[in-house]
């Protein structure tokens, strides 16, 4: 999984009823996800629930991309860079030893 490396903020939308998840960096890429609820007919109360649960999926998504380094580096699947491709025994590495973290060529573990 790659770090998007995108710092984010919510926004409710100006035309639609949903939040909008966008980037903070200027020139970066403007509109990162979306979160929509329905408006529901004659209840306000009804649109105001679905409009705070959106809310909630919202600042999840956001907090994920405020926080990528830290849950990145707390999943067992980390980014290729951190991943290294081929043991000290010179044997490449797959999946499965990444996985269990040791060479079975060499039975040594993989730093
Ligand atoms: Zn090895």
């Amino acid at each position: 999984m790659e770090n998007p490396n995108i710092k984010v903020q919510i926004k409710h939308s100006e035309s639609k009823t949903a939040w909008n998840i966008i980037g903070t960096k200027l020139g970066g890429k403007y509109k990162i996800a979306r979160v929509p609820y329905i408006e529901i007919a004659n209840s306000k109360s009804c649109t105001e629930i679905q409009k705070a649960e959106a809310l909630k999926h919202a600042e999840f998504i956001s907090f994920c991309f405020n926080h990528s380094d830290i849950i990145l580096a707390n999943t067992s699947e980390k980014t290729d860079q951190n991943v290294k491709l081929v043991c000290e025994c010179g044997k490449k590495l797959d999946l499965f030893e990444k996985h269990i973290g040791i060479c079975i060529e060499c039975k040594k573990p993989i730093k």
